[in-house]
């Protein structure tokens, strides 16, 4: 049982070593870069960013025709996407940053299971950037937890390193522990959304005794990727259901065609 932890400290002297020596490398390009945690020019080039019109909700992208561009590109459409008009979400809006393309996956796995925890600090502004409208208001800032088994075999949970470093640089409460992931959910893979609905239903609650952290607050959720909205409605169902008054979205990245 020992041999595994003296197994993960020796992966991180060797780590070290390695970055110490070596000059840092962009996740996704492999090209050399100034400093660890940043991307490459090229890199930043291939995402997708996500920017005005979107649903006011959701925040998926909308497809608009040229002639429209000029009227709506300044500020958050107000219109609504089809499924926010037949199934209005429990969370008030929720927004990303970059598209969930082939790109931006490398980066994300990259970040979530191989150990780039530094790309906090790339992550970080544009979070905050994508996040802005949402933060005056805030109170708490949550991330979506993982379930404890999944944190011991990741040891890091990307949400929560991400909710964290929107949280220092605002100022803003960090309450990694008030939202409890109670079910330990298989992976969503390739689930349709009515799957992935059932997946994660009552898989989080709010833990009893902090749930005064978000009474009557307003929250920022925060997550990696905005897939089908299945994880984020729930883990808003039950912030929503311990009495806090908003939730609010942020993620960093987003799939535009969904299932
Ligand atoms: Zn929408």
């Amino acid at each position: 049982m020992y041999y595994k932890k003296y197994l993960s400290k020796l992966k991180g002297w060797v780590f070290a070593l390695i970055n110490g020596v070596l000059p840092p490398r962009c996740p996704v390009s492999g090209r050399i870069v100034d400093r660890v945690g940043s991307l490459s020019a090229e890199s930043w080039g291939s995402l997708t960013f996500i920017g005005s019109p979107f649903c006011k909700c959701c925040g998926m992208p909308f497809q608009i025709v040229e002639e429209d561009a000029d009227r709506q590109k300044d500020g958050p459409s107000n219109q609504l996407c089809g499924p926010c008009l037949s199934s209005p979400k429990p969370f008030t809006r929720a927004r990303s940053v970059f598209v969930y393309d082939d790109v931006s996956r490398d980066l994300i796995l990259a970040f979530k299971h191989g150990d780039h925890t530094h790309l906090t600090v790339t992550f970080a502004p544009l979070l905050l950037k994508a996040a802005d409208e949402m933060l005056d208001r805030a109170d708490v800032i949550i991330p979506v937890p993982l379930h404890w088994t999944r944190l011991v075999k990741r040891r890091y949970n990307q949400a929560a390193l991400l909710a964290r470093a929107l949280a220092s640089k605002t100022g803003i409460g960090f309450q990694p522990y008030v939202l409890k992931r109670v079910r330990s959910t298989p992976p969503q893979g390739h689930k349709s959304a009515r799957d992935r609905h059932e997946n994660v239903r009552k898989a989080f609650v709010v833990v009893p005794e902090k749930s005064d952290m978000i009474a009557g607050k307003t929250i920022v959720l925060v997550d990696d990727v905005y897939t089908t909205g299945a994880t984020l409605e729930e883990c808003t169902h039950a912030l929503l259901a311990a009495g806090a008054k908003q939730v609010d979205v942020v993620t960093l990245a987003r799939v535009v065609k969904s299932h």
